[in-house]
């Protein structure tokens, strides 16, 4: 898969913390940060639309070595990536996307 190379987590607000993150049954994540969706475990957003496992002030991923495999799998600079960061510079993004675990 290609990659920009120039594009790196530190000069990014997160964007992909606000996608919908569906859990898969070898997640192990922490329950404070789950929320039940009929029959799917999602990972829990916030008010500010970003993930509850957010560290806000450091905006990064405050369960990291637990983060979901969904999450794991999101490559930095691959072509969804720039896709989120594009739409959510341009304040485009309107539909949900969903990562699934
Ligand atoms: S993977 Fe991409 S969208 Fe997610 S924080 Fe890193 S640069 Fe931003
Ligand atoms: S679990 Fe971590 S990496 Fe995954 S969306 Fe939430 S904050 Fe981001």
């Amino acid at each position: 898969m290609s990659r920009d190379r120039s594009v790196h987590c530190h000069d990014c607000d997160a964007v992909c913390c606000r996608l919908t993150v569906v859990l898969s049954a070898e997640d192990v994540v922490p329950s404070a940060y789950v929320v039940h969706r009929g029959d799917l475990d999602l990972m829990a957003h916030g008010e500010d639309g970003w993930c509850l496992a957010l560290d806000r002030e450091r905006m990064c991923c405050s369960i990291y070595a637990q983060r979901p495999a969904a999450c794991r799998r999101f490559s930095m600079g691959g072509p969804y990536c720039l896709a989120e960061r594009a739409a959510y510079a341009a304040g485009t993004r309107r539909i949900p996307i969903t990562l699934i675990g």
